[in-house]
């Protein structure tokens, strides 16, 4: 079925368009072992575009027995010595050359992930595809540099002992990944891992996963082998089954934190290595010596782009009761001044949410959120002539309590809840009280301040002065029940290996 019909065109709709056209009628098949396959079952299933509700394509639905298949070309590809005894220079090329090739088709990844996700398609390329880029960059540096050490060991004996250790890739690592950030999520996961040495099966959202697929194809035209990433798309089951499987060595999350807590009971038979990266509810703190309209600009950005389906979002707002009126009045006007609409569209700047189901569960806290004494002060409905797709307006919940659900629960949409403090003991204490901890942003000018508050705050990453700023060189995930490690950096190399320790007698 077309999802974009439009006839007088710009150049997004013409990719769309294009790929519509290739892809209506199809089915997008499996890849595994470097091939596009049916599932084993012949089942499918849709992915509907957010803006439309339109079917946009089948995609073969993965499940337990493909899930094999894919464990099985992964783990075959991880000992044959075409991949395993690789020179580290030579898995660095593979990286940067398919960074070159992501590059080269970053309109067309866009505008896939804008038909698929709905979000606007020049953010998607600002962010997701460039983004993806520089991740596979940053590891194509790794292979290189990512070596063991040579330790001062003091044995009692007294003998001459060499003591040094190496790294060596975990093996079979399954990624499973959300549809807020498909290309990211993916690239997140991929790039380490196979900087590592490792062979994976990814398992994209059921929302979203053409990226994926695209990204697997364009792994295998820069010259991977085949089976070192395999793309298996499916619904929860396909995921349940990864984390289960015993042929699967690592397993990297990135989604809500009551499937991670699954993932940690299924994946205790073979007591697979996990890494989570899970929900959050994250703090803007404003001291009343802020730059407001710095702050407010940020902090409606932090909220509202990618429609607030963002696991790093700024949903809770503490701000100084001296300046909250005036900072949430600049805030609910860059919430007037969203472009809402089609992604396909250049000067649209907020999109629809994934699916109805979001729509619902958004919808539904913003009316628990005035059952419990909030204000919408902005939004909190379907915008006005956007009756397909699954529009929600940016909102603004003013005069939030700290036991009210929509501040203590991750809402995963568009929506800020906010209040007032006075008192920095007890604000600290507020800010902290929450299951999650991924992030938090403070904004002052008093540098003692900043730091200080910093320090205090428990949260992963915190922003001063600015928020959402990532990068493949600085750690990140989160405290609490915001998951377990850290991916980019170092510590990402480390997630997807293993220390071994050498000793030798040279006495
Ligand atoms: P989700 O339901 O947890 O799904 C994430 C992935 O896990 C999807 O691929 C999903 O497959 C799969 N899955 C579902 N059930 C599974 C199971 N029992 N075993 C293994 N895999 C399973 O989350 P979502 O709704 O896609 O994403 C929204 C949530 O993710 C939010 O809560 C958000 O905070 C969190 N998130 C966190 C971060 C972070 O970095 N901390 C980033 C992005 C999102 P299906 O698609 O088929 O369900
Ligand atoms: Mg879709």
């Amino acid at each position: 079925m077309a999802t974009v019909e439009h006839a007088n065109e710009g150049y997004a709709r013409s990719i769309a368009r294009r790929l519509d056209a290739e892809m209506a009628g199809t089915v997008q098949g499996l890849l595994i072992d470097g091939k596009r396959v049916p599932a084993l079952s012949g089942a499918t299933f849709g992915t509907v575009n957010p803006a439309t509700g339109a079917d946009i394509t089948q995609v073969a639905r993965g499940g337990a027995a493909d899930i094999d298949l894919a464990v099985a070309a992964a783990r075959r590809a991880f000992e044959n010595p075409a991949w395993r005894a690789m020179s580290a220079n030579d898995r660095s090329l593979l990286l940067y050359r398919l960074a070159d090739l992501i590059e080269r088709n970053a309109d067309e990844l866009a505008v896939l992930e804008c038909l698929d996700n709905g979000k606007p398609w020049l953010f998607t390329k600002a962010v997701e595809i460039e983004g993806s880029i520089k991740t596979f960059r940053y590891f194509a540096g790794w292979p290189t540099k990512f070596g063991g050490e040579t330790l001062p060991v003091s044995p009692r004996s007294g003998a001459r002992i060499l003591n040094y250790t190496t790294r060596e890739p975990v093996g079979v690592a399954g990624l499973i990944v959300p549809w807020n950030y498909p290309m990211s999520m993916a690239a997140w996961k991929i790039a380490p891992a196979v900087a590592s040495g490792c062979c994976v099966v990814l398992k994209p959202a059921e929302q979203t996963p053409l990226t994926a697929l695209r990204l697997g194809e364009l792994a295998l035209e820069a010259g991977f082998p085949a089976g070192v990433i395999n793309v298996v798309p499916g619904l929860g089951d396909a995921g349940a089954a990864l984390v289960e499987h015993e042929g699967v060595d690592k397993v990297a999350f990135t989604g809500s934190t009551a499937v991670g807590k699954s993932i940690v009971r299924g994946s205790a038979g073979n007591l697979k290595k996990v890494s989570l990266e899970l929900g959050g509810k994250s703090p803007q703190i404003v001291l009343p010596d802020a730059d407001l309209d710095a702050a407010a600009a940020s902090i409606a950005a932090g909220i509202f782009f990618n429609q607030g389906q963002t696991c790093t979002a700024g949903s809770r707002l503490y701000a100084h009761a001296d300046i909250a009126e005036a900072l949430l009045a600049r805030i609910a006007g860059h919430a007037a001044e969203q472009k809402i609409g089609n992604g396909l569209d250049d000067a649209t700047t907020f999109g629809p949410l994934i699916s109805q189901e979001q729509w619902d569960v958004v919808s539904g806290y913003v009316a628990i959120g005035q059952q419990e004494g909030a204000q919408v002060m902005t939004g909190g409905r379907r915008p006005s002539g956007e009756d397909k797709g699954f529009f929600f307006e940016p909102t603004i919940l003013a005069a939030a309590g700290p036991d009210m659900r929509v501040v203590r629960e991750e809402i995963f949409g568009p929506v800020l809840s906010a209040l007032t403090w006075t008192d920095p003991a007890e604000l600290v204490r507020q800010a902290n009280d929450s299951a999650f901890g991924l992030s938090a942003g403070i904004w002052t000018n008093d540098i003692k301040t900043a730091h200080r508050l910093a320090e205090a705050v428990k949260a992963g990453t915190v922003w001063i002065n600015c928020f959402n700023m990532v990068d493949p060189a600085s750690p990140f995930g989160g405290f609490k029940q915001s998951g377990w490690g850290r991916e980019h950096g170092r510590a990402a190399m480390e997630l997807y290996s293993e220390t071994k320790s050498v000793w030798v007698n040279l006495s």
